[in-house]
């Protein structure tokens, strides 16, 4: 059974946002919310200053605070890939999720139920790339099964230098950033 991941080469992405439009096009993600996000970091220090973009969404936790706090059992962990996934029918749109979330991933949709990243299952249950993967013209995002040694993204992990955003969480997210 495969565990869905992504790997991003934050040495190949120029912040174009090309991700964050094409996720609100593939999603219809209504006006005033996205389903990720580009953040920039300075980091090192004078006069050796580096700048860090990092194309953002849901992390599909391995330990999803945002599940176990759901009341009603519409944030779930779904089998196929072991995605984090909002069941729009039981969500009461109580917000619990968005206060458990350490990532800012998630908003509430103007039809009143939890919404963020689905990692395009639509897609991917297709045989596609999720959108954003698809349309990055660096190609700097990598999508696959982090459970196949065999695999794109698990290579990627093993060979290069990576991190995580907020390990301290103790979520352990699923998108790695490659140094
Ligand atoms: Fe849940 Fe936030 Fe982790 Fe996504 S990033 S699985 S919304 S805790
Ligand atoms: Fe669950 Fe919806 Fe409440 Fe989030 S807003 S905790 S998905 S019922
Ligand atoms: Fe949006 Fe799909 Fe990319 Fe998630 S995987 S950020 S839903 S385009």
């Amino acid at each position: 059974m495969a565990r869905f991941g992504m790997v991003i080469d934050t040495r190949k992405c120029v912040g174009c946002m090309d991700c964050v439009v094409a996720c609100k096009t593939e999603n219809g993600v209504p006006d005033g919310h996205c389903r990720d996000w580009i953040s920039q970091r300075l980091q090192g220090e004078m006069p050796d200053l580096r700048l860090t973009i990092t194309s953002e969404r849901c992390n599909h936790c391995d330990s999803p605070p945002c599940v176990t706090c759901c009341p009603t059992g519409a944030s779930h962990v779904q089998d196929f890939g072991k995605v984090v996934l909002v069941d729009h029918d039981k969500c009461i749109g109580c917000k619990a999720c968005l206060a458990a979330c350490p990532y800012g991933a998630r908003f509430i949709h103007p039809d009143g139920y939890a919404d963020k990243c689905t990692f395009c299952m639509h897609r991917v249950e297709r045989g596609l790339a999720p959108a954003c993967v698809d349309v990055c013209p660096t190609r700097c995002m990598h999508f696959g099964d982090l459970d196949d040694p065999e695999s794109e993204v698990s290579r990627l992990i093993a060979t290069r230098r990576h991190f995580v955003l907020k390990p301290d969480a103790g979520t352990r997210p699923r998108i790695f950033y490659l140094e």
